[in-house]
This record gives C-alpha cells, sequence and structure tokens, in this order.
C-alpha cells in the first residue's frame, strides 16, 4: 500500500493511493484497521500532505560509517538518538526555509521508519510487526549551529527541517534499499540501508526500551556521506528505491 495524508477542498484525509491513480480514504482507527472507503479522488484532485502526524521524531546519529568519517567521528557502539518536534514537518513540494540564524543549511536524505502500533519494550524480532511502513526523509541541519551549541537541538528544530513523504509504502525489506539524494538534479548521496551500522529493527527496538512509540511516530535512520548545502532557489530530492521520492525547493 501506499499510504498518505491528503486534502480535498476542506477536508484532510489519510487515503492509500491505488493503482488505478485514485486515493481511497481508510476508515476506522488509524492505523489500527486498515480498510478503505469504497469511493476514491483522483489523484490530480488532491493535495498530497505529509503522509502522517508524528508525536515525535526520533533521529538516529552516525548510522552509515562513511558519515562519521566524513565529519571525523568515531563509530558509535550504540545508536546516537535526538529528537526533532512535530513542527519541522512539511510535504512534498513544501519549501524548506533557511532561517536568518544559519549560513549553512545542508541535507540529509535519510530512510523514515513510520510506527504503526503503540511501541514499548519490544525486541527486534518484534519490531516489523510495530511498523506501518517507510517513506523518503530530509533530516534538514543547520550545520553551523550544531557545530557552535556542541548539541544539535537548534539546528535540528527549525520549521520545515522535516521534509516527509510522499507516501508510507508497506511491504518493503527496509534493510535493503538504495537511496539517491539529489541536489538540483545532481546525485550528491548514494547508498544502499544494507550498509547502515543499526538496522531499523534493532533501531525501533532500541528507542522503545527509551520512549514509548506512537502510532504515526517517525525515525530518521541516519544520513550516509555526501551531505550538503542547500541555498536560496535550490531543489533537493531524497529517492529511494521501491519507496518514492520526495523533492522540496529551498528558500530564503
Ligand atoms: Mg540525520
Amino acid at each position: 500500500m501506499r499510504i498518505g495524508r491528503f486534502s480535498y477542498k476542506e477536508q484532510v484525509f489519510t487515503g492509500n493511493l491505488s493503482d488505478d491513480g485514485k486515493v481511497y480514504p481508510l476508515t476506522g482507527e488509524i492505523y489500527r484497521d486498515i480498510k478503505t472507503a469504497p469511493y476514491g479522488y483522483p489523484l490530480e484532485e488532491v493535495k498530497v500532505l505529509a503522509p502522517c502526524r508524528p508525536s515525535k521524531i526520533v533521529c538516529v546519529g552516525l548510522n552509515y560509517r562513511d558519515h562519521a568519517e566524513e565529519l571525523g567521528l568515531p563509530v558509535p557502539d550504540e545508536p546516537v538518538l535526538f529528537l526533532k518536534p512535530p513542527t519541522t514537518v512539511i510535504g512534498p513540494g513544501e519549501a524548506v526555509v533557511i532561517p536568518p540564524q544559519s549560513k549553512q543549511v545542508d541535507f540529509e536524505g535519510e530512510l523514515a521508519v513510520v510506527i504503526r502500533y503503540r511501541a514499548k519494550d519490544i525486541t527486534a524480532e518484534e519490531a516489523p510487526y510495530y511498523i506501518l511502513g517507510y517513506t523518503p526523509a530530509n533530516d534538514v541541519t543547520a550545520r553551523d549551529l550544531q557545530k557552535k551549541d556542541g548539541q544539535w537541538t537548534r539546528a535540528k528544530s527549525f520549521d520545515t527541517f522535516c521534509p516527509l513523504g510522499p507516501y508510507i509504502v508497506t511491504n518493503v525489506d527496509p534493510n535493503n534499499l538504495t537511496i539517491n539524494t539529489y541536489l538540483n538534479g545532481v546525485l550528491k548521496q548514494h547508498v544502499s540501508t544494507s550498509s547502515f551500522i543499526f538496522n531499523v529493527y534493532t533501531l525501533v527496538s532500541f528507542i522503545s526500551k527509551v520512549m514509548t512509540l506512537l502510532p504515526g511516530d517517525v525515525i530518521l535512520t541516519g544520513t550516509p556521506a555526501g551531505v550538503g548545502t542547500m541555498l536560496d532557489g535550490d531543489k533537493v530530492e531524497v529517492e529511494i528505491e521501491n519507496v518514492g521520492r520526495l523533492a522540496n525547493p529551498v528558500i530564503e
């Protein structure tokens, strides 16, 4: 399934984009019963929003060896976690806004995990059951402020710093996907998630032993080497094999 959030006229709903090109609203409690309504809207007639509304976005720093090396940091022996507030989320096509406080706003193409069921103290073996699916994400980072502050809250938390979408794709193997990030059409990051230091199921288990994960919560699984700075007028795209392509303009 390709699950997203959409608006049609004044109405916002969660739906499944079917192969017939129509979006069928999901009925019942999100995401407990995934049943679709008998009617759909043509994709051209709806606006595609960010695919979920997380209570929190849990991010993993340094989950690829090559990115740790480019930052001159040691490879961690446990996942390093940080948070982005839900107010960072924007949907496909919405603009990333460079704040006046930063002179170096970087893209970080990442695989995002979306949680289906409330998860607390689960094992890696149990993790697939708790996961709804996967979507492309951009962990936008004010790199200069990250270095200056010595911790990451401000650098990671500006409004618009978490583009997500377009859809949450179910039924893919998250530990064997190719991620490509493009800046103005030029390939900047290229990696397979098979080179994760900590795989998706290990991460979900590890995080669930710290904090309760709720339906719609998002986990950003880390970025590979090749991060770079975005400027006013740029276009950044994160493309994940069998998951989708997330494109966002950048403005000052
Ligand atoms: Mg990141």
